[in-house]
C-alpha cells in the first residue's frame, strides 16, 4: 500500500528529536495563532483556567459570554496538546454503544445519555458556524470490517440505531460500494455514518480561540504549578502560582 507520507522518514525524524510538534495540522493551519503575552505579576480573576486545549478554550469562551472575567494560562501553544494533533474525527454518539448504557443505567437512562451526545454533536456545527471557524469538516465515517465474522455485528450495530436510537444518517455498507469508497479489496463491508465526518482539529482549536478573545480573558503564556496552590476558604479564594520563564 502507497501511504502519502514516508513513514519511516517520520519517524526517525521524531526519533532524532528534529521537530516533535512539526504536524500537518500546524503546516496548513489557516486560523490566526493568538499571542500570548508573558504572565505579569500577580492579579486577580473570577476563574483562572489551565489549558488552551478544546476543554480550557471553550471554559473560557462559555464563561466570557456569561460575563464572567478568566485568564487562561497556557504552557506552550494554543492546541499544542491533543486538541491541536488528534485524529480529527467528530462522532455521532458516546465513546460506548446504546447498549452498554442499557445494560448500566436502563433503557430510559440510555436514550437521555443518546439525546445529549446528539445536542453535543450539533452544538459543534453551531459553534463552527456561530464563530465561522475554519474547520474544514468533511462529513462522512466509514467503519470498515475486514473480517466476514465481524459484518453481523455491524448490521446489528446499525439496526439498533436505526430502530431505537435515531438521529444519525447511519446505513450498512455492501462490500461492493466500501471497495469502491475506499479503493481497497481488504474490506467486506462496514457502515457509514454520514452525521460524523472530520475536521481540522488544531483550526478548530484556534478558532475556538479567536472566538474566545474579549475584554473578559487574559489568555497569558504561563505553567501553571500543579494545581491550585492555596485556598482561602473562608474568602472562596484560590490562589494558582505559575512557573518562571515559562
Ligand atoms: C492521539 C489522539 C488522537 C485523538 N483523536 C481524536 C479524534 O479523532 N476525535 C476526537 O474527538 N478526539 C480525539 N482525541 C481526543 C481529543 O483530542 C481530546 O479529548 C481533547 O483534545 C482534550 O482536550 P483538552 O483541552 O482536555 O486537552 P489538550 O488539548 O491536551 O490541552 C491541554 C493544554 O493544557 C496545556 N497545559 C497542560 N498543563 C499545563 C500547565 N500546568 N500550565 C499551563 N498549561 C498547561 C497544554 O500545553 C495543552 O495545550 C484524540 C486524542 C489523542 C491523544
Amino acid at each position: 500500500m502507497a501511504y502519502p507520507i514516508d513513514l519511516k522518514k517520520e519517524y526517525s525524524l521524531k526519533r532524532s528529536g528534529e521537530d516533535a510538534a512539526d504536524t500537518y495540522y500546524l503546516a496548513t493551519a489557516t486560523e490566526p495563532a493568538p499571542s500570548l503575552p508573558p504572565i505579569d505579576g500577580d492579579f486577580t480573576t473570577d476563574v483562572c483556567v489551565v489549558g488552551g486545549g478544546y476543554a480550557g478554550l471553550s471554559t473560557a469562551l462559555h464563561l466570557a459570554q456569561q460575563g464572567v472575567a478568566v485568564a487562561l494560562l497556557e504552557q506552550a501553544r494554543v492546541g499544542s496538546g491533543a486538541s491541536g494533533r488528534n485524529g480529527g474525527q467528530v462522532h455521532t454518539g458516546l465513546r460506548h454503544d446504546p447498549k452498554w448504557f442499557e445494560a448500566r443505567f436502563g433503557v430510559p437512562a440510555a436514550k437521555q445519555y443518546w439525546a445529549l451526545a446528539l445536542q453535543a454533536r450539533a452544538y459543534l456545527d453551531t459553534l463552527i458556524a456561530r464563530y465561522q471557524i475554519d474547520a474544514q469538516y468533511c462529513p462522512g465515517l466509514l467503519h470498515a470490517v475486514h473480517r466476514r465474522r465481524y459484518l453481523d455485528e455491524a448490521r446489528a450495530h446499525v439496526d439498533e440505531h436505526l430502530r431505537h436510537y435515531p438521529g444519525t444518517q447511519l446505513r450498512f455498507v455492501e462490500a461492493d460500494e466500501l471497495r469502491a469508497l475506499v479503493a481497497t479489496q481488504d474490506y467486506c463491508g462496514g457502515y457509514l455514518d454520514l452525521s460524523s465526518g472530520h475536521l481540522h482539529a488544531l483550526n478548530l482549536a484556534l478558532g475556538l480561540s479567536r472566538a474566545a478573545r474579549s475584554p473578559r480573558v487574559l489568555a497569558v503564556s504561563a505553567k501553571s504549578a500543579d494545581g491550585p496552590t492555596a485556598s482561602a476558604s473562608r474568602s472562596r479564594t484560590w490562589r494558582t502560582d505559575t512557573l518562571r520563564n515559562c
